[in-house]
C-alpha cells in the first residue's frame, strides 16, 4: 500500500524513517528527540538519551567547552547553522567520525531548539586515509615511495636552509640485482628487497628517512649529520647488508652508495646529482662500497 502522509503526521514519520541520524536538543543541550538512525549509530536507545546532555557522546575533556559553545549557538536573534566534523564516542566506547549539521529553530512556544543531522563518515575517512597511505608508500617494502620521498627531501632541505643545520643524503643501490632475479627468480628478488629494507630501517636513527626511489634504489635523508657521519652510517648499513642472508632462500647481496652533504643554498636536483655521481663511482670502483660526493 502506498504511504500516505497527512500534513499533521508527515514530519515525525519522515524524521523517524530518515536514513541519517537526527536529534533535537534544547537550550541546555539536553536531548529531546533522537531518531532510529541516530540511535543505531550511537548504540543508545532513545529513552537512554532523552533528558541527558548531547555531550554524553563527546570526549570528557571537551564537554565543558562544547556546552558553552552550544549555549552560544542557541543565543541571538539571527538564524544559526553550523557544519562541523566531530569525533564521537558511541555507547560501546567505539569512536566514530561524523559530520554534524545543526540548525537553530524555534518550537511553537518560541523556545529555541537545535536540530542536528549526523552523517557517519568513519568508513569514508578510513578509506581516505588508506588511499593517502597507498599514494605515499611503496607496496613491496612499505617505505615512502619516490614522490613522498622527494617531498620529504624538499621539506628537509627547506628546514636546513632556514635553520642553518646540516643535511646529508645518500643514494643506495643494490649491486647486480638483476643477477639475483635471474638466478633465484623475481619472487625471491622481492623477498631480498624487503629483507634489505628491514635491515636498513632497523638500523637508522629516529630522524633518518628511508624511501624507495624505484627498483632496487633507495634514498636516505640524514638530518643534522656531517658528511663524515653520513659516510659512517652508510658504511655500517653496507656492512650489515653484506653480512646478511636474506629472504627464505638465504640470499646474499651487497649495496653501493653515494653520499652528499647539502651546500648553502643548494637545491635538491644538484644535491641528488652529486650523490648519484658518487654512487656511479662506487659502482665503477667495484661495488659494495660507499663513496662521498665532491663539493657542490
Ligand atoms: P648494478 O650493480 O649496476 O646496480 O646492477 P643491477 O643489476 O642491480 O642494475 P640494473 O639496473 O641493471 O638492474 C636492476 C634490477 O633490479 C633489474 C630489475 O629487474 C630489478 N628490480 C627492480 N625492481 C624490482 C622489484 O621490485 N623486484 C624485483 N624482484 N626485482 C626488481
Ligand atoms: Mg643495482
Ligand atoms: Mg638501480
Amino acid at each position: 500500500m502506498p504511504l500516505t502522509l497527512t500534513r499533521s503526521d508527515n514530519v515525525p514519520r519522515l524524521i523517524h524513517a530518515a536514513p541519517i541520524g537526527i536529534c533535537i536538543t534544547d537550550e541546555d543541550g539536553l536531548f529531546e528527540m533522537a531518531n532510529p538512525a541516530y540511535c543505531a549509530f550511537s548504540g543508545y536507545a532513545e529513552a537512554e538519551l532523552l533528558g541527558r546532555p548531547f555531550t554524553l557522546l563527546m570526549p570528557e575533556a571537551d564537554r565543558e567547552a562544547l556546552i558553552a559553545q552550544h549555549r552560544h549557538f542557541m543565543q541571538g536573534d539571527e538564524e544559526h547553522d553550523e557544519r562541523r566534523e566531530w569525533e564521537v564516542i558511541c555507547r560501546s566506547g567505539e569512536r566514530r567520525s561524523v559530520i554534524a549539521e545543526s540548525s537553530r529553530l524555534e518550537d511553537d512556544a518560541g523556545r529555541p531548539k537545535r536540530v542536528t543531522f549526523i552523517t557517519d563518515i568513519t568508513e569514508r575517512k578510513a578509506m581516505e586515509q588508506r588511499l593517502d597511505f597507498l599514494a605515499r608508500h611503496d607496496d613491496l617494502t612499505g617505505l615512502l615511495n619516490r614522490r613522498a620521498g622527494m617531498a620529504r627531501l624538499e621539506e628537509e632541505i627547506a628546514r636546513s636552509h632556514r635553520q642553518g643545520t646540516s643535511l646529508c643524503v645518500a643514494i643506495a643501490d643494490l649491486d647486480q640485482f638483476k643477477l639475483i632475479n635471474d638466478r633465484y627468480g623475481h619472487a625471491t628478488g622481492d623477498d631480498v628487497l624487503a629483507g634489505v629494507t628491514e635491515l636498513m630501517q632497523g638500523n637508522l636513527r629516529r630522524y633518518d628517512i628511508l624511501a624507495r626511489m624505484g627498483g632496487e634504489e633507495f634514498l636516505l635523508i640524514l638530518p643534522d649529520v656531517t658528511l663524515d657521519e653520513a659516510h659512517q652510517g652508510l658504511e655500517r648499513l653496507r656492512a650489515l647488508v653484506a653480512h646478511a642472508t636474506l629472504g627464505q632462500a638465504g640470499v646474499g647481496v651487497t649495496l653501493s652508495a653515494g653520499t652528499a652533504m647539502l651546500a648553502p643554498g643548494e637545491a635538491s636536483r644538484t644535491l641528488l646529482e652529486r650523490a648519484d655521481r658518487a654512487l656511479y663511482r662506487a659502482k665503477q670502483a667495484g661495488r659494495n662500497r660507499v663513496l662521498d660526493a665532491c663539493g657542490a
